[in-house]
């Protein structure tokens, strides 16, 4: 087997990985030291956003003097779509389009255009995904619908107005985003999901009230545990509220069923309410980490490749698309990459792990 080396440099990180390129061919990526075959992208479309909650994009750091990437660092649609195209073609069947607020990328329904053409190796249309803060959903929805998204997931942390508004930290009202959600509702997205971000003291009161708005609405309420991603949230253990206390608070109120998950590699472990009238789910990635079945991998704004949320640098392929290397050449890289990961972060998270310099969500993409 003849074998060359790509060096495949992080310049923002200024630490560099070498890459041994094989030569397979299109053929599904080969599983990571751990068994894990790659199956789902996560593309950050922009490292901005209107939103400063403070678990994500604290103001005391992405302040008016942050610098956020300039326009010629971002990947442009025909890169995005160049990379979308060859992971699809080595297995990747899911992709979701987040950020930053992805709806603030110009001309996002564009993008999910030319992304609804691309294929699976099972000959069937990628499943594309949106997460955002629903902040532009009520004007974008139809558009996104007709350009060919497939399933929407907005964040909403509280129903409670002054705590949404201290967590979003920009004066942004619960009713807006509601808004959003029926908008994208009457347009014909299903299942949508409500993420909301549970931190002890801040918004665990809210709890219960956001699984008994959305029960029987149809949308699926998913409770997140607070995590240490980045450096700037002010992370601690104490401020995470365990999914166990999630299921225990509702289960008090409104009982509820542990259901089957829906695919391997599901992060959220699914409840379903005993009277039939829908289901919530909680994402435990702090007290249950699920590292074991992680088939995710993320490419940031400016075409970088992070196998893991809480890596501390990424894989260049920007520089490699831009050096004109071919389309095989980028897929042995990462085909490489994939073979040589062996992240399981959050299955050894420590409160000294969690102060380590890491990447950016809002870089990376949640
Ligand atoms: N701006 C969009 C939004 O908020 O939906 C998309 C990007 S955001 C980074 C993606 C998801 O990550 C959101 O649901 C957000 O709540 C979640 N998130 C951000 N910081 C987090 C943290 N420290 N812990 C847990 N979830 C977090
Ligand atoms: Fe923006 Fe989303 Fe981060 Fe909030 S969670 S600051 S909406 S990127
Ligand atoms: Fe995947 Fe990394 Fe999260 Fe583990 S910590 S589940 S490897 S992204």
């Amino acid at each position: 087997m003849t074998t060359k080396i790509i060096n495949i440099v992080d310049q923002r990180e200024a630490s560099s990985k070498s890459v041994t390129s094989s030569t397979s061919a299109h053929t599904p990526f080969f599983s990571d030291t751990r068994g894990r075959v790659l199956r789902d992208l996560r593309i950050s479309v922009t490292d901005r956003c209107n939103f400063r909650c403070t678990y994500c994009m604290p103001k005391s750091v992405f302040g008016k003097d942050y610098l956020f990437l300039p326009q010629t660092d971002l990947l442009n649609f025909d890169e995005i779509t160049r990379m979308a195209t060859l992971f699809a073609a080595h297995g990747v069947e899911k992709i979701r389009l987040t950020g930053g607020e992805p709806l603030l990328r110009k001309n996002i329904d564009v993008l999910i255009q030319m992304l609804s053409t691309i294929k699976t190796i099972d000959d069937k249309p990628l499943d594309i995904a949106l997460t955002t803060n629903a902040s532009l959903l009520f004007k974008k929805a139809q558009v996104l619908k007709d350009a060919g998204l497939n399933r929407v997931t907005v964040s909403l942390d509280s129903l409670d107005e002054t705590t949404f508004c201290a967590m979003n930290d920009v004066d942004y009202s619960v009713a807006e985003v509601l808004k959003g959600i029926e908008a994208a509702h009457k347009v014909g997205f299903k299942s949508i999901k409500i993420n909301m971000v549970v931190q002890k003291g801040v918004n665990d009161k809210d709890v219960v009230a956001m699984a008994r708005h959305f029960k029987g609405s149809g949308h699926i309420v998913r409770f997140i545990e607070f995590m240490d991603v980045g450096s700037s949230n002010g992370w601690c253990m104490d401020d995470v509220v365990p999914s166990a206390e999630i299921v225990h608070m509702i289960n008090a109120e409104m009982p509820i069923v542990e259901a089957k998950s829906n695919y391997t590699g599901e992060v959220a472990e699914r409840w379903t309410y005993a009277d039939g009238s829908g289901e919530i789910g909680v994402i435990s990635s702090v007290t249950q980490a699920f590292c074991s079945s992680c088939n995710r991998t993320r490419l940031s704004t400016d075409g970088k490749l992070y196998t893991c949320l809480f890596s501390q640098s990424g894989h260049d392929l920007r520089v490699l698309m831009r050096s004109g290397k071919s389309d095989k050449e980028i897929a042995d890289a990462v085909g490489l990459i994939w073979s040589q990961r062996d992240d399981q972060y959050s299955e050894i998270r420590t409160e000294e792990t969690a102060r380590m310099k890491k990447v950016e969500m809002s870089y990376i993409g949640g």
